[in-house]
């Protein structure tokens, strides 16, 4: 290929935004001599890498800006470890389809089960597939909401809440929230009503959501929304966190 018609290459795939196939013109038909690709081939290729380094990038960027708190994933999970949970159940959820159905995912289990860690997980999942992630516990959402409302700017603040395809609000229940607190959560809630997904995690069951927004009827318009159209996995379990510290007082309890 000659140096000019290799240079006007370079400089057409920048202008198309393909930076990937301006930086690996030479490569590219270095691979296609050895290999003695075919025309179609080689636009395969070529077309195939760029789509695959653009969407590494979107994911990366998506992980970015979705605020998880770390990028766990469901390979790192031991299902052994709580055989009340059936794995079927997460691998369903994890193939997004009530993503792709707008509708939610609820996580119920007391504290160091993998609440959040399975919630990332499904979150890390949907953003490799292209959907926009934004993570946050259900206390930060409340504190960002009440002070955007009292600088006259909810609307605004809410949009980063009913945006993204996915909203992940991590440990509902830990504070009971007063009313006005209450409403904002409904908000949130109601606007996203079959428009986007939530995956939300909670120590409560649902029978004890009337307690945490202080308000029974707040509370069954907040859960009629979110039930609708929602996958629940509850299970009690033990302490992830607590098992190595558990088996050590085993041991020394086996010792003594
Ligand atoms: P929760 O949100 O339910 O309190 P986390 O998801 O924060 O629990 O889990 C606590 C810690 O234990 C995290 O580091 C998480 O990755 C890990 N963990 C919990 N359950 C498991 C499991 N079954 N396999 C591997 N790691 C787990
Ligand atoms: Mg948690």
């Amino acid at each position: 290929m000659s140096e000019l018609t290799s240079t006007r290459v370079r400089a057409t795939a920048v202008k198309l935004g393909l930076p990937h196939l301006a930086e690996a013109v030479s490569q590219y038909i270095q691979r296609a001599d050895e290999a003695k690709m075919g025309y179609l081939d080689l636009i395969d290729l070529v077309l195939a890498e760029e789509l695959a380094v653009r969407e590494d990038r979107r994911f990366r960027s998506g992980l970015r800006t979705s605020k998880l708190p770390h990028h766990k994933t469901l390979e790192d999970y031991d299902f052994s470890f709580q055989p009340d949970l059936d794995p079927r159940k997460v691998k369903d959820l994890a193939t997004l389809s009530f993503v792709a159905d707008k509708a939610n995912a609820a996580l119920l289990m007391p504290p160091g089960v993998g609440k959040t860690h399975l919630a990332v997980a499904l979150a890390v999942a949907a953003c490799r597939a292209g959907y926009s992630i934004y993570f946050t516990t259900l206390d930060d959402m409340v504190r960002h909401l009440k002070t955007a409302e009292a600088a006259g700017r909810l609307t605004s603040k809410l949009g980063s809440y009913l945006r993204p395809s996915v909203l992940v609000v991590d440990e509902v229940g830990y504070q009971p929230l007063e009313r006005a607190e209450a409403n904002l959560v409904f908000q949130v809630i109601s606007k996203r009503y079959e428009k986007g997904s939530i995956i939300l995690t909670s120590n409560k069951t649902f029978s004890e959501w009337g307690q945490i927004f202080g308000d029974e009827v707040l509370a069954t318009a907040i859960l009629d929304r979110l039930l609708h159209h929602c996958e629940v996995v509850a299970i009690n379990g033990n302490s992830y966190r607590l098992k190595n510290r558990l088996q050590a007082l085993e041991r020394d309890t086996d010792v003594a």
